[in-house]
């Protein structure tokens, strides 16, 4: 099992198919795509080969994500890939929905089991303004076309200050009768986000005060789970999850590792740099690789430094898949 010098363990591979994405989200790119990382993306029998590696190694899941995902025409292939892995029992993509309604189909034809799908409102001309993308009718038909599917699907929020009581309301009231998870995740500090993150970080606290004031009731998590920690309530059919990379002890239950769409491993969302896989990569011999993985894991800090306001070689979370 792949561990590190502080015996966590990685059951959790997010890969990252590309940094590209189409839209211009406020927090992350609010200028829009600009390369990051010249090197070639993997392709889709690299990308198969990593988790191939990841799995010899005892990772369970796979989470590919981007940039936007649905923008690489064989993401099927890639999830296919991922799902006819031995050792992989559960395969996901975060996306922004833009492409949603036309492609969910394909992705649940090729083996994908979980989704999770970025709303940061449910006002459309909120969602426009924060996106640069006026498709949130778009985005919520694809969310309800995946739960005709039977995908288990997230949606993830991210928490800010501005309007942050009135979306909570449109989310609970959403929530009554819609089976998804909903996920805050509190701002993260980034490389270009600086101002932004001074003038619209919130933190989840608050709000986790008032969902147990109000009778939610926190869940069990997976040892493959994300890190959220996720509530119920009898009167709902979806649950909230909360993200607090802020909180103290956050790292301590740290169970995933990420690979960067040029095949660089970073050992936390914020390390000082991606360590090169390449090589071993394009040899395709997969316990070389694996072997590699396993040494490169050793190095992995304890912690963070976000709240010392370190973000390492993290320009924006587009480069890497968050
Ligand atoms: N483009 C896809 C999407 O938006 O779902 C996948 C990649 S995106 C980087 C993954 C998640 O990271 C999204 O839910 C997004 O809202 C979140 N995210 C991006 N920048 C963030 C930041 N600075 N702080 C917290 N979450 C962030
Ligand atoms: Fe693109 Fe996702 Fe970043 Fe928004 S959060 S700009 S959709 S990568």
């Amino acid at each position: 099992m792949l561990e590190d010098r502080f015996g966590r363990r990685f059951y959790y591979l997010r890969l990252s198919v590309t940094d590209i994405c189409n839209f211009r989200c406020s927090y992350c790119l609010p200028e829009g795509y600009s390369a990051t990382d010249e090197a070639p993306h993997l392709t889709s029998e690299e990308a198969a080969r990593v988790i191939r590696a990841f799995a010899a190694l005892g990772t369970e899941k796979v989470r590919l994500t981007g940039g936007e995902p649905s923008l690489r025409a064989d993401l099927p292939e890639i999830i296919a890939g991922a799902k006819s892995t031995p050792g992989i029992r559960r395969v996901a993509v975060t996306s922004n929905g833009y492409k949603l309604p036309k492609v969910i189909d394909s992705w649940q034809d090729a083996g994908l089991d979980q989704l999770n799908i970025s709303i940061d409102s449910l006002q459309r001309d909120e969602f426009a303004r924060i996106t640069g993308h006026d498709c949130l009718p778009r985005v919520l038909a694809g969310v309800d076309r995946a739960l005709v599917l039977g995908i288990a699907t997230k949606i993830n929020a991210v928490l800010l200050c501005d309007g942050a009581e009135r979306r909570l309301r449109d989310f609970l009231c959403w929530l009554r009768d819609k089976p998804v998870t909903l996920r805050f995740i509190e701002l993260m500090r980034t490389g270009d986000n600086r101002a932004f993150f001074a003038s619209n970080h919130l933190s989840g606290a608050a709000i986790e005060g008032r969902l147990i004031a109000d009778g939610w009731h926190l869940l069990p998590r997976a040892r493959d789970a994300g890190p959220a920690r996720e509530y119920g309530h009898p009167d709902y059919r979806g649950r909230i999850g909360l993200i607090t990379p802020y909180s103290k002890d956050f790292c301590q239950s740290c169970n995933r590792l990420r690979v960067s769409a040029q095949g660089r491993l970073h050992l936390c969302l914020f390390a000082e740099q991606g360590l090169d896989l390449r090589e071993e990569i394009r040899r395709g011999d997969i316990a070389q690789l694996a072997e590699k993985i396993r040494a490169l894991v050793l190095g992995k800090a304890s912690s963070h430094y976000l709240q010392q306001e370190r973000v390492g070689a993290t320009r924006n979370l587009a480069m890497l898949g968050g």
